[in-house]
């Protein structure tokens, strides 16, 4: 048996779960338990009996609010076999209006409009009132008008904000099962109806609000406290998507996580006790049997919930933040994920789409393009609490990860707010990488983004650039770079290099001017950002081949530039491409290029837009081509701060 502290309460459990505060409940990959036998305390049999009470009272009240017509289904079944719908029908005999009273009205206002007729001089007046009658007469619109007037004044009957059930798509699916085996035509029509995407989605949103309705009927004053009913449909596909944790003897919501049926309903909220669920008492319950006994239900649950006495405030806009991951990480190596089943893995380089910040220690996001298989939003460490934990990782290296954690989360419980704040800034100056917004950006046809090849020498990428240049001479260029040696006979100021002297070029060194420079035989050499720019104005695309130190400047010099690392193949590959080339490099050079792009992707990776390995030079000059062709048919995620 393990004790973990956390946030006041203390959780006891097996080793696994002690190292989790929270438990989800009802979370996709969850294994399948048994269900365990509960047996009710005599607190919770006091309870219980009332929420009998409650529920007969409600029975009560639904009883009579809405008189369930056992004639329904004959009436569908007239509706389908007698176009002159519900004639003989005596719900809509008295002093209703039936149909009979609609043909009725129908006539009149045919009589009516007969008799103008004759009164109108122009032809265009005497054409518009013979369209009408023709209507008016045609037996389609009389049927038609017949069932608008017995559908409107049956809804006027109902309270249309009383919903009768909350389970209109299970019902849906009840009458599908029925309908199977029917060869008949209104059973295929009604089987296709049900099964339109669109009908199903209303369903979706009726048993939605119909649950939030239900639940407004269901609080009660109970021994002082406020006791809430709420019913929450769960199936294979809508978890519920929501953790506990134990406080003391009780079972308490601890996280609600986004995509799950208790977000979508807006009943279960973080806080919460959860007395029952489905008439069985929680109190005293581990988290872990709560967990194993929501594997089993489905369906139907209702919970009896003491409701969160925290005032709630007023609910975020949540707006979704997009962020490119600088870190990779894997929830199953985190001891300190208050969930681990939640747990989102990444990797650096990942796009990410943080639905909730609410939790400022764990933010819930998607993975983009998972968003359609992920169900339920993953946790993933927030922004402040990643620098501060990665942090002291690197100011106490010789203590474990876990102790290191340990005193992060009790730092954290003992400070103010404010203090947290300045850690997190702290943090920050020390260029801890985490996360970086961005957002979507489709380069304009007129200012193409410059491509920088990143790679360590001998791995093809000044191949492939010259490539593309032979090939697409007029879509292509390179930016011209300065020089401090003198012209040659043949070369002209601005073509081959901008001739400059020492001084010059060393000031706009100094200035940040150069992406990147370098000396050769006593001469200074180096491409500037303006001579970039001045290849993205004349709407061709400029192609650089760069070391990853000038990755910072090019990326701060607003050239938006789309960064693609040539990663050098296998050694043996390595070799026998270079040697194709004339080129005979020793083992360890070419260890050394594997070792160096190794070491680049580990440090720079982050800010890769794409990798190609450069295994098969004529495959990688076909990806190379194809992702360049990408920018101008598809936006790209860029940092937002390149957007401001
Ligand atoms: P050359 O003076 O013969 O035109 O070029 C000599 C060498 O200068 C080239 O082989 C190359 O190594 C270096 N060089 C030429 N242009 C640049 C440049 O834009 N940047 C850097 N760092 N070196 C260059």
């Amino acid at each position: 048996m393990i004790t973990t502290h956390m946030n006041g309460y203390v959780q006891e459990g097996t080793a696994q779960a002690a190292s989790h505060r929270e438990r989800a409940v009802d979370c996709p990959g969850d294994e399948s338990c048994l269900v365990k036998p509960v047996h009710c305390s005599a607190q919770m049999e006091r309870i219980q009996h009332y929420q009998d009470e409650l529920r007969k009272r409600r029975e009560e009240d639904s009883r009579g609010k809405h008189d369930i017509d056992p004639n329904a289904s004959l009436r569908l079944r007239k509706l389908a076999q007698n176009p002159k719908v519900g004639v003989d029908n005596p719900t809509f005999e008295g002093k209703e209006h039936t149909t009979k009273d609609a043909i009725t009205d129908l006539e009149e206002l045919l009589q009516a409009i007969k008799w103008v007729q004759q009164y109108l001089s122009d032809a265009r007046s005497h054409q518009d009132a013979e369209l009408l009658i023709q209507l008016l007469a045609n037996d389609d619109f009389k049927c038609a008008y017949s069932i608008y007037t017995v559908v409107s004044q049956k809804m006027n009957r109902v309270n249309p904000t009383s919903p009768l059930t909350a389970q209109a798509q299970e019902l849906c699916l009840e009458v599908q099962k029925i309908l199977q085996s029917s060869q008949q035509k209104e059973g295929l029509e009604l089987r296709a109806l049900l099964t339109n995407p669109h009908l199903q989605a209303l369903m979706q949103a009726h048993d939605s609000l119909a649950v939030q309705e239900m639940a407004e009927d269901n609080v009660i004053q109970y021994l002082g406290k406020t006791v809430k009913m709420v019913r929450l449909h769960k199936t294979r596909d809508t978890p519920l998507g929501a953790t506990v944790r134990n406080d003391m003897d009780s079972v308490m919501v601890s996280r609600v996580v986004k995509g799950g049926t208790a977000e979508h309903s807006g009943l279960l909220n973080e806080g919460d006790e959860i007395l029952e669920i489905n008439g069985i008492s929680l109190r005293g319950k581990h988290v872990n049997e709560v967990h194993d006994l929501l594997q089993q239900m489905h369906g139907t649950l209702t919970f009896l919930l003491i409701p969160s006495s925290q005032i709630k405030s007023a609910p975020h806009r949540q707006t979704v933040m997009h962020v490119r991951a600088d870190f990779d990480y894997d929830p199953s190596d985190d001891p300190f994920v208050p969930c681990r089943e939640l747990g989102l893995s990444f990797q650096k380089g990942d796009i990410l789409h943080v639905i909730s910040q609410d939790d400022p220690n764990w933010w819930q996001a998607y993975r983009d393009g998972d968003e359609e298989n992920q169900l339920l939003a993953g946790l993933i460490p927030g922004k402040c609490f990643q620098q501060q934990r990665e942090t002291l990782k690197r100011t106490t290296p010789d203590r474990s990860r876990e102790q290191q954690g340990k005193r992060w989360y009790v730092k954290k419980n003992k400070q103010q707010k404010k203090k947290s704040t300045s850690l997190c800034k702290n943090a920050e100056s020390e260029d801890v990488l985490t996360y970086e917004e961005m957002s979507l950006y489709h380069q304009p046809a007129n200012r193409k983004r410059p491509i920088a090849l990143i790679a360590p020498t001998n791995s093809g990428h000044d191949e492939l650039r010259r490539r593309l240049l032979v090939v697409e001479p007029n879509k292509f260029a390179v930016a011209v770079p300065h020089t401090t040696r003198s012209a040659r006979i043949h070369e002209r100021n601005g073509r081959e290099y901008h001739f400059v002297n020492r001084q010059s070029f060393e000031d706009d060194l100094s200035a940040g001017k150069f992406i990147e420079s370098g000396e050769y035989g006593k001469n200074l050499y180096g491409t500037s950002t303006d001579s970039v720019r001045h290849v993205v104005n004349s709407g061709r695309i400029c192609l650089l081949c760069l070391h990853t130190r000038s990755l910072k400047v090019l990326r701060s010099s607003n050239l938006k530039p789309f960064v693609i690392f040539i990663a050098p193949p296998s050694q043996e590959r390595l070799r026998t491409l270079l040697a194709t080339e004339g080129k005979t490099p020793k083992p360890e050079d070419l260890m050394e290029v594997i070792e160096k792009a190794r070491e680049m992707e580990q440090d720079f990776g982050h800010v890769f837009d794409a990798t190609i390995v450069n295994a098969e030079p004529n495959e990688a000059f076909f990806e190379l081509r194809r992702l360049i062709e990408k920018l101008d048919t598809e936006p790209q995620w860029v940092p937002t701060s390149w957007l401001c």
